[in-house]
Protein backbone atom coordinates (compact mmCIF):
# COMPACT_ATOMS: atom_id res chain seq x y z
CA UNK A 1 0.00 0.00 0.00
CA UNK A 2 1.28 3.32 -0.62
CA UNK A 3 1.81 6.13 1.95
CA UNK A 4 -1.94 7.54 2.77
CA UNK A 5 -2.37 10.87 1.50
CA UNK A 6 -3.31 13.94 3.57
CA UNK A 7 -6.69 15.12 2.66
CA UNK A 8 -6.09 18.29 5.18
CA UNK A 9 -4.06 20.97 3.61
CA UNK A 10 -3.10 24.54 3.68
CA UNK A 11 -3.82 25.39 -0.18
CA UNK A 12 -6.47 27.62 0.74
CA UNK A 13 -9.71 25.80 0.48
CA UNK A 14 -12.45 25.91 3.31
CA UNK A 15 -12.37 22.91 4.40
CA UNK A 16 -16.26 22.33 5.01
CA UNK A 17 -18.18 20.49 4.46
CA UNK A 18 -15.97 17.43 5.25
CA UNK A 19 -16.52 14.50 2.65
CA UNK A 20 -18.51 11.60 4.04
CA UNK A 21 -16.30 8.83 2.99
CA UNK A 22 -12.80 9.86 3.88
CA UNK A 23 -11.07 6.42 3.34
CA UNK A 24 -13.11 5.98 -0.33
CA UNK A 25 -12.10 9.36 -1.32
CA UNK A 26 -8.36 8.89 -0.21
CA UNK A 27 -8.98 5.59 -2.33
CA UNK A 28 -9.83 7.51 -5.47
CA UNK A 29 -7.21 10.58 -4.91
CA UNK A 30 -4.59 8.28 -4.64
CA UNK A 31 -5.56 6.00 -7.93
CA UNK A 32 -5.25 9.07 -9.56
CA UNK A 33 -2.14 10.67 -8.30
CA UNK A 34 -0.30 7.02 -8.92
CA UNK A 35 -1.40 7.08 -12.95
CA UNK A 36 -0.69 9.97 -16.07
CA UNK A 37 -3.03 8.85 -18.73
CA UNK A 38 -7.01 8.64 -18.34
CA UNK A 39 -10.17 7.67 -20.16
CA UNK A 40 -12.85 9.32 -18.52
CA UNK A 41 -16.15 8.01 -19.07
CA UNK A 42 -19.75 8.77 -18.34
CA UNK A 43 -23.48 7.65 -18.74
CA UNK A 44 -25.67 7.39 -22.07
CA UNK A 45 -28.00 10.60 -22.80
CA UNK A 46 -25.28 12.90 -20.68
CA UNK A 47 -26.99 15.18 -18.43
CA UNK A 48 -25.59 18.01 -16.38
CA UNK A 49 -24.18 16.07 -13.92
CA UNK A 50 -22.71 13.49 -16.25
CA UNK A 51 -21.55 16.58 -18.56
CA UNK A 52 -20.11 18.69 -15.39
CA UNK A 53 -18.14 15.82 -13.56
CA UNK A 54 -16.50 14.68 -16.35
CA UNK A 55 -15.30 17.94 -17.66
CA UNK A 56 -14.67 18.88 -14.03
CA UNK A 57 -12.08 15.42 -13.72
CA UNK A 58 -10.48 16.36 -17.02
CA UNK A 59 -9.33 20.26 -15.34
CA UNK A 60 -8.41 18.20 -12.53
CA UNK A 61 -6.46 16.39 -14.23
CA UNK A 62 -5.03 18.52 -16.97
CA UNK A 63 -4.18 20.77 -13.76
CA UNK A 64 -2.54 18.23 -12.17
CA UNK A 65 -0.21 17.32 -15.71
CA UNK A 66 -2.13 14.45 -16.75
CA UNK A 67 -3.06 13.57 -19.98
CA UNK A 68 -6.80 12.59 -20.26
CA UNK A 69 -9.41 11.89 -23.15
CA UNK A 70 -13.09 11.47 -22.56
CA UNK A 71 -15.49 9.55 -24.82
CA UNK A 72 -18.62 10.49 -24.48
CA UNK A 73 -21.79 8.07 -25.09
CA UNK A 74 -23.40 10.25 -27.35
CA UNK A 75 -23.40 13.69 -27.93
CA UNK A 76 -23.29 16.89 -25.66
CA UNK A 77 -26.41 18.39 -25.87
CA UNK A 78 -26.38 22.17 -27.18
CA UNK A 79 -27.63 24.06 -23.80
CA UNK A 80 -24.23 22.27 -22.17
CA UNK A 81 -22.18 23.34 -25.02
CA UNK A 82 -20.84 26.60 -22.65
CA UNK A 83 -19.25 24.01 -20.38
CA UNK A 84 -15.64 24.58 -20.68
CA UNK A 85 -13.54 21.59 -22.66
CA UNK A 86 -17.11 20.65 -23.65
CA UNK A 87 -15.64 20.77 -27.32
CA UNK A 88 -12.86 18.26 -26.78
CA UNK A 89 -15.17 15.29 -26.06
CA UNK A 90 -14.88 12.51 -28.42
CA UNK A 91 -18.61 10.76 -29.86
CA UNK A 92 -16.59 9.97 -32.82
CA UNK A 93 -14.33 6.39 -32.79
CA UNK A 94 -12.08 7.92 -34.99
CA UNK A 95 -10.76 9.76 -32.93
CA UNK A 96 -9.81 7.68 -30.31
CA UNK A 97 -7.05 5.51 -31.58
CA UNK A 98 -6.20 3.07 -28.73
CA UNK A 99 -6.80 1.66 -25.62
CA UNK A 100 -6.81 2.80 -21.99
CA UNK A 101 -5.49 0.99 -18.75
CA UNK A 102 -6.23 3.54 -16.52
CA UNK A 103 -10.74 4.34 -16.70
CA UNK A 104 -12.52 7.41 -14.35
CA UNK A 105 -16.45 6.51 -14.71
CA UNK A 106 -18.53 9.47 -13.34
CA UNK A 107 -22.12 9.24 -12.58
CA UNK A 108 -22.28 5.90 -13.93
CA UNK A 109 -24.43 3.73 -11.81
CA UNK A 110 -23.40 0.37 -13.36
CA UNK A 111 -20.46 -0.61 -16.37
CA UNK A 112 -23.44 -1.02 -18.57
CA UNK A 113 -24.02 2.84 -18.19
CA UNK A 114 -20.36 3.23 -20.84
CA UNK A 115 -21.16 0.63 -23.19
CA UNK A 116 -19.39 2.56 -25.99
CA UNK A 117 -16.73 3.14 -24.56
CA UNK A 118 -16.18 -0.12 -23.70
CA UNK A 119 -13.93 -0.33 -27.05
CA UNK A 120 -11.72 2.34 -25.75
CA UNK A 121 -10.69 0.71 -22.41
CA UNK A 122 -8.12 -2.57 -22.24
CA UNK A 123 -9.17 -5.74 -20.65
CA UNK A 124 -8.54 -5.60 -17.01
CA UNK A 125 -8.18 -1.53 -16.76
CA UNK A 126 -8.26 -0.13 -13.67
CA UNK A 127 -11.62 1.60 -13.27
CA UNK A 128 -11.88 4.93 -10.65
CA UNK A 129 -15.65 4.44 -9.88
CA UNK A 130 -17.01 8.44 -7.95
CA UNK A 131 -21.04 8.57 -8.55
CA UNK A 132 -24.13 8.78 -6.37
CA UNK A 133 -26.43 6.03 -7.49
CA UNK A 134 -26.92 4.08 -4.61
CA UNK A 135 -27.65 1.21 -6.92
CA UNK A 136 -23.86 1.06 -7.68
CA UNK A 137 -22.44 -2.33 -7.11
CA UNK A 138 -18.92 -0.58 -6.49
CA UNK A 139 -17.40 -1.79 -9.36
CA UNK A 140 -13.68 -0.72 -9.93
CA UNK A 141 -10.50 -0.75 -8.29
CA UNK A 142 -11.39 2.49 -6.39
CA UNK A 143 -15.49 3.11 -6.11
CA UNK A 144 -16.36 6.10 -4.04
CA UNK A 145 -20.42 5.82 -4.05
CA UNK A 146 -22.35 8.37 -1.88
CA UNK A 147 -25.88 7.85 -2.48
CA UNK A 148 -26.51 11.01 -0.17
CA UNK A 149 -24.83 13.72 -2.62
CA UNK A 150 -26.58 15.05 -4.91
CA UNK A 151 -24.65 15.63 -7.58
CA UNK A 152 -21.59 13.52 -8.74
CA UNK A 153 -19.96 16.78 -9.34
CA UNK A 154 -20.33 17.17 -5.46
CA UNK A 155 -18.00 14.76 -5.18
CA UNK A 156 -15.60 15.68 -7.72
CA UNK A 157 -15.49 18.80 -5.56
CA UNK A 158 -13.97 16.47 -2.60
CA UNK A 159 -11.67 15.11 -5.32
CA UNK A 160 -10.18 18.03 -6.81
CA UNK A 161 -9.90 19.60 -3.14
CA UNK A 162 -8.27 16.88 -1.93
CA UNK A 163 -5.57 17.05 -4.80
CA UNK A 164 -5.23 20.50 -3.75
CA UNK A 165 -6.71 21.44 -7.45
CA UNK A 166 -6.89 25.47 -7.65
CA UNK A 167 -10.50 26.17 -7.71
CA UNK A 168 -9.92 27.85 -11.44
CA UNK A 169 -13.62 29.53 -12.88
CA UNK A 170 -13.77 26.77 -15.65
CA UNK A 171 -13.14 24.02 -13.03
CA UNK A 172 -16.17 25.40 -11.17
CA UNK A 173 -18.45 26.00 -14.34
CA UNK A 174 -18.53 22.31 -14.16
CA UNK A 175 -19.26 21.27 -10.56
CA UNK A 176 -21.67 23.81 -10.33
CA UNK A 177 -23.38 23.01 -13.04
CA UNK A 178 -23.92 18.84 -12.27
CA UNK A 179 -24.95 20.57 -8.90
CA UNK A 180 -27.60 23.09 -10.18
CA UNK A 181 -29.18 20.15 -12.99
CA UNK A 182 -29.28 17.63 -10.62
CA UNK A 183 -31.18 19.10 -7.53
CA UNK A 184 -33.33 20.68 -10.41
CA UNK A 185 -32.03 24.50 -9.65
CA UNK A 186 -31.80 23.80 -5.89
CA UNK A 187 -35.25 22.40 -5.69
CA UNK A 188 -35.39 18.94 -4.99
CA UNK A 189 -35.38 17.09 -1.74
CA UNK A 190 -31.85 16.29 -2.33
CA UNK A 191 -30.44 19.83 -1.95
CA UNK A 192 -28.47 20.34 1.30
CA UNK A 193 -26.84 22.80 3.43
CA UNK A 194 -23.43 20.89 1.56
CA UNK A 195 -24.74 21.82 -1.54
CA UNK A 196 -25.30 25.30 -0.77
CA UNK A 197 -21.98 25.17 1.17
CA UNK A 198 -20.02 23.57 -2.09
CA UNK A 199 -22.02 26.28 -4.60
CA UNK A 200 -21.23 29.28 -1.74
CA UNK A 201 -17.58 28.98 -2.46
CA UNK A 202 -17.93 27.93 -6.17
CA UNK A 203 -19.22 31.28 -6.39
CA UNK A 204 -16.27 32.48 -5.08
CA UNK A 205 -14.39 31.79 -8.37
CA UNK A 206 -16.55 34.08 -10.30
CA UNK A 207 -19.13 31.79 -11.65
CA UNK A 208 -22.53 34.06 -12.24
CA UNK A 209 -25.19 31.26 -11.54
CA UNK A 210 -27.43 32.70 -14.32
CA UNK A 211 -24.99 31.92 -17.00
CA UNK A 212 -25.35 28.88 -16.24
CA UNK A 213 -28.67 28.47 -14.95
CA UNK A 214 -30.33 30.12 -18.18
CA UNK A 215 -28.65 27.84 -21.23
CA UNK A 216 -28.93 24.50 -18.69
CA UNK A 217 -32.27 24.88 -16.63
CA UNK A 218 -34.25 27.56 -18.52
CA UNK A 219 -33.60 27.73 -22.23
CA UNK A 220 -35.85 25.84 -24.47
CA UNK A 221 -35.36 25.75 -28.35
CA UNK A 222 -38.57 26.73 -30.58
CA UNK A 223 -38.58 22.86 -31.65
CA UNK A 224 -38.58 21.78 -28.25
CA UNK A 225 -41.73 23.94 -27.48
CA UNK A 226 -43.32 22.69 -30.22
CA UNK A 227 -42.89 18.92 -29.16
CA UNK A 228 -43.84 20.29 -25.41
CA UNK A 229 -47.27 21.64 -27.21
CA UNK A 230 -47.67 18.06 -28.53
CA UNK A 231 -46.68 16.40 -25.68
CA UNK A 232 -48.70 18.09 -22.76
CA UNK A 233 -52.30 17.27 -25.13
CA UNK A 234 -51.46 13.80 -24.11
CA UNK A 235 -50.46 14.08 -20.85
CA UNK A 236 -53.06 12.32 -18.35
CA UNK A 237 -53.64 11.50 -14.86
CA UNK A 238 -55.08 8.39 -13.10
CA UNK A 239 -58.56 8.67 -11.64
CA UNK A 240 -57.14 9.03 -8.22
CA UNK A 241 -54.80 11.35 -9.27
CA UNK A 242 -51.71 9.79 -7.99
CA UNK A 243 -49.93 9.11 -10.95
CA UNK A 244 -49.49 11.04 -14.37
CA UNK A 245 -48.08 10.00 -17.99
CA UNK A 246 -46.87 11.47 -20.77
CA UNK A 247 -45.52 10.35 -24.33
CA UNK A 248 -43.62 11.34 -27.31
CA UNK A 249 -43.10 8.79 -30.24
CA UNK A 250 -41.02 8.97 -32.96
CA UNK A 251 -43.50 10.82 -35.51
CA UNK A 252 -44.07 13.74 -32.39
CA UNK A 253 -39.87 14.17 -32.51
CA UNK A 254 -39.60 14.43 -36.63
CA UNK A 255 -43.03 16.44 -36.63
CA UNK A 256 -41.30 19.18 -34.32
CA UNK A 257 -38.23 19.38 -35.42
CA UNK A 258 -36.55 17.49 -32.63
CA UNK A 259 -33.84 14.79 -31.70
CA UNK A 260 -34.54 12.57 -29.19
CA UNK A 261 -32.25 14.65 -26.72
CA UNK A 262 -34.82 17.68 -27.12
CA UNK A 263 -37.59 15.56 -24.20
CA UNK A 264 -35.41 16.79 -21.14
CA UNK A 265 -37.50 18.28 -18.77
CA UNK A 266 -40.75 16.95 -19.75
CA UNK A 267 -41.24 14.63 -17.35
CA UNK A 268 -41.34 16.92 -15.06
CA UNK A 269 -44.90 18.11 -16.08
CA UNK A 270 -46.19 14.96 -14.93
CA UNK A 271 -45.10 15.30 -11.52
CA UNK A 272 -45.86 18.94 -11.60
CA UNK A 273 -49.49 18.03 -10.93
CA UNK A 274 -50.78 18.41 -7.33
CA UNK A 275 -52.02 15.93 -6.75
CA UNK A 276 -49.30 13.35 -8.30
CA UNK A 277 -47.03 11.32 -6.55
CA UNK A 278 -45.54 9.23 -9.60
CA UNK A 279 -44.64 10.94 -13.23
CA UNK A 280 -43.00 9.04 -16.09
CA UNK A 281 -42.39 9.73 -19.50
CA UNK A 282 -42.05 7.26 -22.29
CA UNK A 283 -40.16 7.94 -25.45
CA UNK A 284 -40.02 5.63 -28.35
CA UNK A 285 -36.69 5.20 -29.73
CA UNK A 286 -35.53 4.09 -33.04
CA UNK A 287 -34.90 0.69 -31.95
CA UNK A 288 -38.60 -0.47 -31.04
CA UNK A 289 -37.53 0.09 -27.35
CA UNK A 290 -39.48 3.15 -25.05
CA UNK A 291 -37.22 4.95 -23.25
CA UNK A 292 -38.99 5.82 -19.84
CA UNK A 293 -38.06 8.58 -17.24
CA UNK A 294 -39.87 7.99 -13.87
CA UNK A 295 -40.01 10.70 -10.40
CA UNK A 296 -41.55 10.98 -7.58
CA UNK A 297 -42.56 13.35 -4.85
CA UNK A 298 -42.37 12.23 -1.21
CA UNK A 299 -42.70 8.30 -0.58
CA UNK A 300 -42.17 6.11 -3.68
CA UNK A 301 -39.07 4.73 -4.24
CA UNK A 302 -39.23 4.61 -8.39
CA UNK A 303 -35.63 3.49 -8.63
CA UNK A 304 -36.93 0.05 -7.56
CA UNK A 305 -39.79 0.12 -10.53
CA UNK A 306 -36.76 1.26 -13.03
CA UNK A 307 -35.09 -1.79 -11.49
CA UNK A 308 -38.15 -4.33 -12.35
CA UNK A 309 -37.13 -3.09 -15.95
CA UNK A 310 -33.51 -3.62 -15.46
CA UNK A 311 -32.87 0.21 -15.10
CA UNK A 312 -31.83 1.80 -11.85
CA UNK A 313 -31.16 5.32 -10.54
CA UNK A 314 -32.38 7.21 -6.91
CA UNK A 315 -35.42 7.19 -5.36
CA UNK A 316 -37.00 9.98 -6.64
CA UNK A 317 -35.52 9.87 -10.29
CA UNK A 318 -34.92 6.83 -12.56
CA UNK A 319 -35.35 5.11 -15.61
CA UNK A 320 -34.90 2.26 -18.24
CA UNK A 321 -35.08 1.34 -21.53
CA UNK A 322 -37.90 -1.45 -22.07
CA UNK A 323 -38.21 -3.40 -25.78
CA UNK A 324 -41.61 -3.49 -27.33
CA UNK A 325 -44.38 -1.27 -28.29
CA UNK A 326 -45.30 1.74 -26.75
CA UNK A 327 -48.80 0.82 -25.80
CA UNK A 328 -47.53 -2.18 -24.32
CA UNK A 329 -44.23 -0.31 -22.33
CA UNK A 330 -46.97 1.82 -21.40
CA UNK A 331 -49.06 -0.93 -20.17
CA UNK A 332 -46.37 -2.57 -18.20
CA UNK A 333 -44.89 0.35 -16.46
CA UNK A 334 -48.16 2.01 -14.95
CA UNK A 335 -48.72 -1.87 -13.80
CA UNK A 336 -45.51 -1.34 -11.75
CA UNK A 337 -46.62 2.48 -10.81
CA UNK A 338 -50.13 1.08 -9.47
CA UNK A 339 -48.39 -1.33 -7.25
CA UNK A 340 -45.87 0.52 -5.91
CA UNK A 341 -48.69 3.17 -5.16
CA UNK A 342 -50.55 0.29 -3.64
CA UNK A 343 -48.02 -1.03 -1.63
CA UNK A 344 -47.22 2.22 -0.48
CA UNK A 345 -50.37 2.80 1.20
CA UNK A 346 -49.87 -0.11 3.79
P1 LIG B 1 -33.62 10.04 -16.72
O1 LIG B 1 -35.04 9.69 -16.60
O2 LIG B 1 -32.95 9.45 -17.90
O3 LIG B 1 -33.42 11.51 -16.59
O4 LIG B 1 -32.89 9.38 -15.49
C1 LIG B 1 -33.17 9.69 -14.17
C2 LIG B 1 -32.08 9.17 -13.26
O5 LIG B 1 -32.02 7.74 -13.35
C3 LIG B 1 -30.67 9.65 -13.61
O6 LIG B 1 -29.94 9.82 -12.40
C4 LIG B 1 -30.09 8.52 -14.40
O7 LIG B 1 -28.69 8.47 -14.24
C5 LIG B 1 -30.76 7.31 -13.80
N1 LIG B 1 -30.97 6.29 -14.84
C6 LIG B 1 -31.69 6.43 -15.97
N2 LIG B 1 -31.68 5.29 -16.69
C7 LIG B 1 -30.93 4.41 -16.00
C8 LIG B 1 -30.51 3.06 -16.22
N3 LIG B 1 -30.88 2.36 -17.31
N4 LIG B 1 -29.72 2.47 -15.28
C9 LIG B 1 -29.33 3.15 -14.18
N5 LIG B 1 -29.69 4.42 -13.92
C10 LIG B 1 -30.48 5.04 -14.79
MN1 LIG C 1 -26.69 11.62 -14.58
MN1 LIG D 1 -26.00 12.54 -11.19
Amino acid sequence: MSEQVPLLDDSGWDWEPAPRHPDALRAVVERIRENDDWLIVTHERPDGDAIGSAFAMAHVLAALGKTWRFVAEGPIPERFHFVPLSEKAYVDVDHVDRKFKHVIAVDCADMARFAYAQKFIEDGADIVNIDHHYTNPMYGVAAWVDAEAAATCELVYHVARALQVSLTKELATCLYTGILTDTGGFAQPNTTREVHQITAELLASGVQPYDIAEPALESRTWAQMRLLQMALNNLTVSSDGKYAIIYVTQGMLEGAGCTDDDTEGLVGFTRSIDTVEVGALFRETRDHRVKVSLRSKRYVDVSKIAQAFDGGGHTRAAGCTVSGDLTDVIDAVVEQIERALEEAKR
